[in-house]
């Protein structure tokens, strides 16, 4: 039972503005939901953003439906601290994040990076597949 915490902007669509999702957006989140005992959104977007990003998101077919109800973390400060999640064990959450910065450096373990997804926005990115693989990587260490 492993839980997996989800940046937004540059992890998994261009920004908040702009609303381009990355490639292969609904496959990782599919890939997420059947790998993962829970999924978190943890952005500095605020939250009604994000749920109407993810709205028109599942609306164009580029997020699956539950995409719209993710569990969002509230958070304060510098770092996505992971102590802030709810009900979490530190050695049972990953974060998906394209921004070092927002790591908290004594939880660097529980990170896996990706290359923000930046202007061009190129169609052909495929860093969300690169993930799932170092995501069964990791699964395959957790357990
Ligand atoms: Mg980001």
């Amino acid at each position: 039972m492993v839980t997996i915490a989800l940046d937004l902007e540059g992890t998994l669509i261009s920004n908040a503005v702009s609303q381009i999702p990355r490639p292969g957006l609904y496959d990782f989140l599919e890939y997420c939901n059947e790998q993962f005992s829970r999924i978190l959104i943890y952005t500095a977007v605020n939250e009604s953003t994000f749920r109407e990003v993810a709205r028109v998101l599942v609306e164009q077919g580029n997020a699956p439906s539950w995409f719209v109800n993710l569990e969002y973390v509230e958070w304060q400060g510098n770092y996505k601290d992971l102590l802030f999640v709810p009900d979490i064990e530190l050695d049972r959450i990953v974060i998906v994040d394209d921004r070092e910065e927002y790591i908290k450096p004594k939880q660097k373990h529980r990170w896996l990076p990706i290359p923000g997804y930046d202007y061009p926005y190129s169609s052909c990115d495929r860093e969300l597949y690169n993930l799932i693989k170092q995501l069964s990587g990791f699964l395959t260490r957790q357990k």
